[in-house]
């Protein structure tokens, strides 16, 4: 196998393993307001934080004495600018697209 299409196949993969996670956390996020109805704005607090703090597991597993192998080395500053510009990105993304990854709740 080529080693560009290696490379191809690893991005799909890692682009179809973000989208099942994407979808999972959705689904927990809306379940949960379901369950226990909050503001808006107070449950979008709860899951940044929640991102926070599993960054925060996922960079204690790595770094100078890694409990992990594949290798990435957590960088606070700039992997915060990079979940910045992703939430950036996903709040200007067009109605269309956030609709339609939206899961359906209840009945109407
Ligand atoms: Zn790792």
């Amino acid at each position: 196998m080529s080693g560009q299409r290696e490379a191809r196949l690893r991005a799909q993969a890692e682009a179809r393993a973000q989208a099942a996670l994407g979808h999972a956390l959705t689904l927990a996020f809306w379940q949960a307001l379901e369950r226990c109805p909050m503001a808006p704005m107070a449950a979008l607090e709860a899951a940044a934080r929640a991102v926070g703090d599993l960054y925060r597991q996922a960079a204690s597993l790595h770094g100078d004495d890694p409990h992990c192998a594949c290798g990435w080395q957590p960088d606070p500053e700039d992997d915060l600018l990079r979940l910045e510009a992703m939430l950036a990105a996903a709040l200007t993304e067009t109605p269309a697209q956030t609709l339609a990854a939206m899961p359906a709740a209840g009945t109407a």
